[in-house]
């Protein structure tokens, strides 16, 4: 079984946390910051930067997280280790001025509030224009500023939408991983978009990587379309074309917006993330309606309906 392990800075630690967030164990060992399990990967990060990846496919796993490391070590025989690829395919020069669809999903850590996968055109025309409108990485801009730059692209940028509200969510969910659900959003995504700007053509797609390309494919094989052609894939994507920043943006924002509809809906305010402010908000609606009036607005799959079911005295 292989054993791999990273050495990464305090922040990359806690952007894996924040990665892992909907499959955190509930315990961590000491000296940890987060434990989880992917399928068949155990990850487990410490405060020293040291991230452990056990199991089958821990060395894909950690592949996704290589170029945040620091220097990397395996337990499994160096040759194995001098073989292995680096994940992202390196980006063409100048390719952050290409005419290119980006996307990017919003929601998948949050147990509360929609899947939303965004696809955004950024022709290399309009690239000035979203710089003047403050488009860049959606995580230095505060909820507000993310919200007025969204209603601004909304007006003029070639996009498709996808968002899956819970209740949706949690009827596919028992038969589609959230990998294989977000894959194939992406993929419908890229084909909306691709359509709507015809005649014109992107010089290229880029997708902000959440998996393996390999497996990416693996999960659109089945769909009737499958966008392959000019794409690349790359971890924090918004930094390499304004097409996934902007995309990143307007997902936000429609994340948002879902919240503040479903606290108006429930009469109460509905927190994203999955923390324990969200577990209670869960209990609350629990008592009132069950496991369908939270199915309405929660991913019900994540460890916080458990948690909200003890809180609420049900279990
Ligand atoms: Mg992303």
């Amino acid at each position: 079984m292989a054993n791999e392990v990273l050495t990464v800075d305090k922040k990359t630690v806690l952007e894996m946390k924040n990665y892992y967030q909907d499959r955190l164990k509930p315990q961590t060992p000491s000296g940890a910051v987060f434990a989880a399990k992917k399928s068949t990967v155990n990850i487990t990060g410490y405060n020293s930067g040291k991230v452990l990846f056990q199991g089958a496919s821990a060395s894909e796993e950690a592949q996704i997280w290589a170029k945040n490391s620091l220097s990397t070590g395996t337990t499994t025989p160096k040759k194995h280790a001098a073989t292995k690829k680096p994940i992202d395919t390196p980006l063409p020069k100048g390719f952050s001025n290409w005419s290119v669809i980006g996307s990017d999903e919003v929601g998948t850590g949050s147990y509360f509030g929609p899947l939303t996968v965004v696809a955004a055109y950024v022709s290399k025309e309009q690239i000035p224009l979203l710089k003047e409108l403050g488009v860049k990485d959606s995580k230095d801009l505060k909820d507000p500023q993310i919200c007025a730059i969204a209603k601004d692209l909304l007006t003029f940028l070639p996009h498709s939408l996808l968002n899956v509200m819970p209740e949706k969510y949690n009827k596919i969910q028992p038969t589609m991983t959230q990998g294989k659900m977000k894959a194939v959003l992406h993929n419908q995504a890229l084909g909306n978009v691709l359509t709507k700007i015809q005649p014109d053509a992107p010089d290229a797609i880029l997708i902000d990587q959440f998996e393996l390309p390999s497996t990416y494919y693996k999960h659109i094989a089945d769909q009737q379309i499958q966008i392959k052609e000019k794409v690349y894939f790359q971890t924090k994507g918004e930094g390499h074309h304004l097409a996934v920043a902007a995309a990143s943006i307007l997902a936000r924002y429609a994340f948002l917006k879902g919240l503040e509809e479903m606290s108006k809906d429930a009469g109460i305010t509905i927190p994203s993330g999955a923390g324990s402010n969200v577990d209670l908000v869960a209990a609350k609606l629990l008592k009132r309606g069950g496991i369908t009036l939270l199915g309405k607005y929660a991913k019900l799959h994540f460890a916080n309906t458990d948690k909200a079911r003890k809180i609420a005295g049900l279990k």
